[in-house]
């Protein structure tokens, strides 16, 4: 039952943000429903869960406008990669994008949601491990992206993203965690980030990613159940 992994998820929510001394509302669970159907999506805001979160805009899409009715009670998140031509659709689609990685991308974005009347609050994914597969500013390019962003005032830029590589130990990614906020703290005092959001922390890492300061987990597995093999992505 999705109502008994939420409360499990957020009982472990809790305890986690206890050990670092922080209070659990600062940490905000964003379950994120890829590959599930909007009846889980259903079931999830019945459950109370209140943030969704897809990585495709696609995908989100239809969902989003199946469950168009519940609408007025979820937010919706982009976690995965976006592409320049989709960033339209996007601005119109979420109510934040977690996956900023270029300053051409921040433009159209922007551009897309002056025209909806709107400031889209946006958070720059960082690649602290240097991982070419994957999206994610660099870090090297990190300041200067922001830098770019500044003028965008349809963009509301107030914190930063990281997925770090799979690592089988959770402890293991602590480092990463730690990291961004690190990075968090520096782009704060040169007045480079409009909040202090860490969007940071998966199913098997999300109470490390809490003790060191994530203040939105993105929790797919834990609460939805395993994904069909080959849909991961
Ligand atoms: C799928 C996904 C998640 C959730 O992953 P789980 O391991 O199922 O919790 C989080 N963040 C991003 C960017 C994802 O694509």
């Amino acid at each position: 039952m999705i109502s008994d992994r939420l409360s499990a998820v957020r009982e472990r929510i809790a305890r986690a943000a206890a050990r670092a001394g922080r209070p659990p509302s600062e940490v905000t669970l964003v379950g994120i429903c890829k590959t599930f159907p909007s009846e889980s999506v259903r079931a999830a805001a019945a459950a109370g869960l209140v943030d969704l979160g897809e990585n495709r805009v696609q995908e989100a899409e239809a969902k989003i406008a199946a469950t168009a009715d519940l609408r007025p009670g979820l937010r919706w998140h982009l976690v995965g990669h976006l592409q320049k031509n989709k960033a339209r659709k996007a601005a119109a689609l979420f109510d934040r994008v977690h996956s900023l990685d270029d300053l051409e991308l921040g433009r159209k974005l922007a551009a897309a949601a002056a025209d909806l009347g709107r400031r889209l609050p946006v958070l720059v994914q960082v690649d602290l491990a240097g991982e070419a597969t994957k999206s994610g500013c660099p870090e090297s390019e990190l300041f200067a992206l922001l830098e770019g962003l500044r003028g965008l005032e349809a963009l509301v830029v107030d914190g930063l993203m990281v997925l770090p590589p799979y690592l089988d130990e959770p402890g293991q990614v602590r480092p990463y965690f730690r990291r961004l906020r690190l990075l968090r703290d520096q782009a704060r005092e040169r007045g480079l980030l409009a909040g202090g959001e860490l969007s940071m922390g998966m199913s098997h890492d999300f109470e490390v990613a809490v003790e060191e300061g994530a203040t939105l987990v993105r929790v797919g597995t834990a609460l939805f159940g395993e994904r069909a093999p080959h849909s991961q992505v």
